[in-house]
């Protein structure tokens, strides 16, 4: 695949020069998170004109806040999920194959505590990893108790019966997002941080473009476009709500929201908790859920809830009880308890959740469990839900979806199955480096990162 620049432009004024320009794109994204950078690339690579605007940084939403696997999702398949774990499987693996740099193979342990715990879920590994198929990226493995502690020693001894070891994957979300971003801008298109979309433009009741204004100077720009495609995350309802009293949707009694938000928490303690390069997974916490210990950059990440948020924050805070809930689901697995003191830092993402629809004006073939696409009167194509490991075939769907509605007109899928991701070039690196750690620097607070008691919610 021919890419169409060999320089990434990185200057923003030239950047905001070029989004001045008088142009008109075929596609117009709003959102540069996993789904929007996502379908800026797929859009791309096929040749089509894309223009992105994200509010905040790259990534700066749920996608640099998530558990960093790149997994199938076993708790779907207890759930009986089957599609959608075949599909993420092989996400999974052409993740692994594009992005070798940023995304790597896993193994993990789920630790047995009852006689019962190794066959039964062992059985429901083996089907894993025949849903993987060629996909697969090692065998699940049935452990006695000393095979368990030799690979996690410091899981919880007492009462310990064995384990069954499996294989997922890890990835550098924020990372990740970066080189979605650069390997979009590589095929032409243009992504613009720090840019917020305001209002929608509308030509003869169909939506024409979009209005944006730059956050750091207040200057507006007007963005005209074929489509636009609303992949704001948990905030795609501000855009829908607008598009239903302005496009053609306005005749109707106002638009129901469709993300029900879920936030879920982080902790991160020293590495000597897990002391091993192998992830611990609990099955079934108290609430139902499935909780991690995985090996991350030198410490452990521990997580996480799934706790219902409806004030869409842009910075959520943990609430006391997840934080004392994540300690207390691990303390029953690990050999030393992590205390309150122990937590290095906290990160909180809200998970878009996505609520059935009506189908009361807006097609909803696309609804599913995992993401969901919806294409207003007016045009406005709404993608959220879902999650990162299966960004690149959610991109392809929401383009499936602009193809039939005579958005955009119908080209090749599939080119990004084999798309590998940009690293980072010789040339911008000392300058990438240096920004970075301004905005590290900038974001310390925001980040949550702290040391010592965590920051919690009140509410
Ligand atoms: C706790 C947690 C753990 C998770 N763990 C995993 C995991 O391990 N593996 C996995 O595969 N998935 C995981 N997920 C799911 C995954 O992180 C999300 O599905 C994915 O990041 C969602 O990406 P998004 O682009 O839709 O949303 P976001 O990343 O939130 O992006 C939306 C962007 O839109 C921007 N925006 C909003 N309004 C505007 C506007 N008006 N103008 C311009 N920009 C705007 C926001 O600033 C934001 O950056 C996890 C999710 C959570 C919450």
């Amino acid at each position: 695949m021919a890419i169409g620049q060999t320089q990434l432009m990185t200057c923003r004024p030239d950047l905001m020069a070029r989004l001045a320009q008088d142009a008109s794109y075929d596609i117009a994204i709003v959102g540069g998170g996993a789904t929007g950078l996502g379908v800026a690339l797929d859009a791309a690579a096929r040749g089509f004109s894309v223009v992105l605007v994200e509010s905040d940084d790259f990534a700066k939403g749920t996608s640099s806040r998530s558990t960093k696997l790149v997994h199938g999702g076993v708790r779907y398949l207890a759930q009986g999920n089957i599609s959608l774990v075949r599909e993420a499987l092989h996400e999974r693996t052409t993740l692994l194959n594009n992005a070798p740099h940023l995304a790597q193979p896993l193994p993990f342990i789920m630790p047995s505590y009852h006689w019962w715990e190794t066959p039964f879920y062992g059985v429901g590994l083996k089907l894993y990893d025949a849903l993987a198929g060629k996909a697969g990226l090692g065998k699940t493995e049935f452990l006695s108790r000393s095979e368990t502690l030799a690979q996690l020693p410091m899981a919880l001894p007492e009462g310990l019966k064995g384990g069954v070891k499996y294989w997922d994957g890890q990835f550098n979300d924020a990372r990740l997002a970066i080189a979605l971003a650069r390997t979009a801008a590589l095929h032409g298109a243009l992504l613009v941080n720090y840019c917020k979309a305001g209002d929608l433009l509308y030509s003869e009741g169909k939506i024409s473009g979009l209005l944006c204004h730059d956050v750091l100077t207040g200057q507006p720009y007007r963005i005209n476009a074929r489509c636009v495609v609303n992949a704001a995350g948990v905030w795609v309802d501000e855009l829908r709500q607008k598009d239903s009293v302005s496009g053609a949707d306005a005749q109707r009694a106002g638009t129901q929201a469709i993300v029900a938000p879920s936030q879920g928490v982080h902790l991160v303690v020293d590495r000597e908790f897990l002391d091993s390069n192998v992830g611990l997974m609990v099955p079934k916490t108290a609430d139902g859920r499935v909780l991690f210990a995985v090996p991350w950059l030198g410490k452990v990440i521990l997580g996480t809830t799934d706790t219902p948020r409806s004030d869409l924050a842009r910075e959520p805070l943990p609430f006391k009880e997840e934080i004392e809930f994540i300690l207390s689901e691990s303390a029953r697995y690990l050999r030393r308890a992590p205390q309150r003191a122990d937590v290095k830092s906290v990160w909180v993402g809200l998970r878009p959740l996505v609520k059935p629809q009506k189908e009361d004006g807006e097609s909803t073939q696309g609804l599913s469990r995992e993401h969901t696409v919806l294409v207003s009167r007016s045009g406005l194509v709404t993608v959220t839900g879902g999650k990162w490991t299966t960004y690149r075939a959610m991109a392809e769907d929401v383009l499936a979806h602009c193809v039939d509605r005579r958005l955009i007109d119908r080209r090749p899928s599939g080119i990004t199955v084999k798309l590998k991701l940009r690293r980072r070039g010789r040339s911008t690196r000392s300058v990438n480096r240096r920004a970075f750690i301004r905005m590290a620097m900038k974001n310390r607070s925001s980040w949550a990162c702290q040391v010592g008691e965590p920051r919690c919610a009140t509410g």
